[in-house]
């Protein structure tokens, strides 16, 4: 999948289209601030994506420019969300991708909760170069 510009908001990325109702999703919670629902290809038994309602690109870009309403409304709604799949024990995994070098792919700020097993190590052994990563540069 070819990365993403994050530069401008680009309302026809999946979210934005989640958002607006134009396709649909297994929504898990909703308020003001945040839509959870479950990811499409999960990669734990339980694999939820919290979006902030809105249009912002990245992390960087909604602690950045979004109100503080928003930005408590929306840590918020990860914490609830996580209650409703009752993942606080023994626990889950909050994961947020940046950018290209992160593999980012969609272009829409969203928090991954993963949990329903042991999720094993932060991240992928190998880094240092003994497991071949694709090149993203
Ligand atoms: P990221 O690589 O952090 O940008 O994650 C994007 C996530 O969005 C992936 O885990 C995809 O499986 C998920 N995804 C893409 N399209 C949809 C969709 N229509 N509904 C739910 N999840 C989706």
């Amino acid at each position: 999948m070819p990365m993403p510009d994050f530069k401008t908001y680009d309302d026809s990325n999946i979210f934005a289209m989640i958002l607006r109702g134009e396709i649909p999703n297994k929504t898990v919670y909703e308020d003001d601030h945040a839509l959870a629902f479950h990811d499409i290809n999960p990669q734990a038994p339980v694999h939820v994506l919290v979006i902030p309602k809105g249009k912002y690109i990245s992390m960087v870009d909604f602690t950045a420019k979004a109100s503080d309403a928003e930005i408590a409304g929306f840590f918020r709604a990860v914490g609830k969300t996580a209650e409703i799949l009752d993942l606080p024990d023994p626990g889950y995994r909050l994961l947020v991708n940046h950018g290209p070098h992160s593999h980012q792919e969609v272009p829409h700020l969203h928090v991954h909760i993963f949990g329903g097993k042991h999720v094993g190590p932060l991240l992928m052994r190998g880094w240092e170069g003994k497991i071949k990563m694709p090149n993203m540069d």
